[in-house]
């Protein structure tokens, strides 16, 4: 299980699995220590669920200040359910608008940069090569898990970056659980003929429903790529269990907030890149 640890009296998860690496700052968030209220509360971070412009602004502010971090270091991006991965390169200088970040994953080594992913039952994954000291965020509910997200990732931090497998550590963060996850054929079916499917989805005959293990499929993928299964880390809980601690999407109906998951290499010098042209990466 992840252990809670606290910055400046906000909450969150940090997996004891990266506690090697003191190159990166990273932090599961919870829905607690913000401000929003009712559905959002308290620390929403998206300005897209229905909650109050002034409120989100607050708990971003709120993040900021916790982790010392400055808001124009945060990158979000409009996460839309595929594989597209987003790959930061130390030397870029303009990224597209934010508009045009329609992707699911972020890679990079570039320092200074807190790279995001909001989540409400999806996984959010956290890949580090902790020798290259590249690092990578997934967000991964069931359409990416079955598009084999996490292996895109992997394979493009081999390819780019010259990355091997048995240097990655993996943190499988807070998602729903199989305890709570019952889908349709649809989405059993989506997982075609992946790679011991029979570890992580589970018939219920009578009801012709599926009980899908999301961290789980995405750790088998990580490990079906040759990382030491010693380097991976599930949380171990459910936001719909748990939803005093999470927003839970599938939990509350739908109308609900979302917490964030960054992770970052520390900078030893300030870092610009993010404010040039006055743009803004953290805001949706
Ligand atoms: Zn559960």
């Amino acid at each position: 299980m992840f252990p809670l640890a606290q910055n400046n009296s906000l909450p969150s998860l940090q997996a004891s699995v990266f506690a090697e690496c003191d190159f990166l700052t990273h932090a599961f968030c919870t829905r607690q220590g913000g401000t929003s209220l009712e559905d959002y509360a308290s620390l929403n971070m998206s300005f897209r669920e229905g909650d109050e412009e002034f409120l989100v602004l607050q708990n971003w502010s709120k993040l900021a200040d916790a982790f010392a971090i400055p808001l124009e270091q945060f990158l979000v991006l409009n996460q839309v359910h595929g594989d597209g991965i987003f790959v930061i390169k130390p030397q870029d200088l303009n990224f597209p608008s934010h508009n045009e970040l329609n992707y699911d994953a972020i890679v990079t080594n570039r320092p200074g940069l807190a790279i995001c992913i909001k989540t409400a039952d999806c996984v959010p994954v956290f890949l580090v090569d902790k020798v290259k000291r590249v690092i990578a965020v997934v967000h991964a509910g069931w359409r990416g898990t079955a598009l084999a997200i996490c292996v895109k990732v992997i394979r493009l931090m081999q390819d780019q970056y010259g990355s091997l497998p048995q240097n990655i550590i993996a943190a499988i963060g807070p998602s729903i659980g199989r305890c709570c996850y019952e889908v349709d054929s649809i989405t059993a079916d989506a997982f075609g003929t992946q790679k011991d499917k029979e570890s992580f989805l589970f018939p219920q005959t009578a009801k012709n429903k599926w009980l899908l293990d999301l961290p789980e499929a995405n750790r088998r993928q990580i490990l079906n790529c040759g990382v030491p299964e010693t380097n991976i880390e599930l949380s171990g809980y459910c936001t719909m269990c748990n939803q005093d601690i999470f927003f839970s999407h599938r939990g509350s109906g739908g109308i609900t907030g979302r917490q964030i998951n960054f992770m970052m290499i520390k900078e030893t010098k300030p870092c610009t890149v993010t404010t040039l042209n006055n743009k803004v990466y953290w805001r949706e």
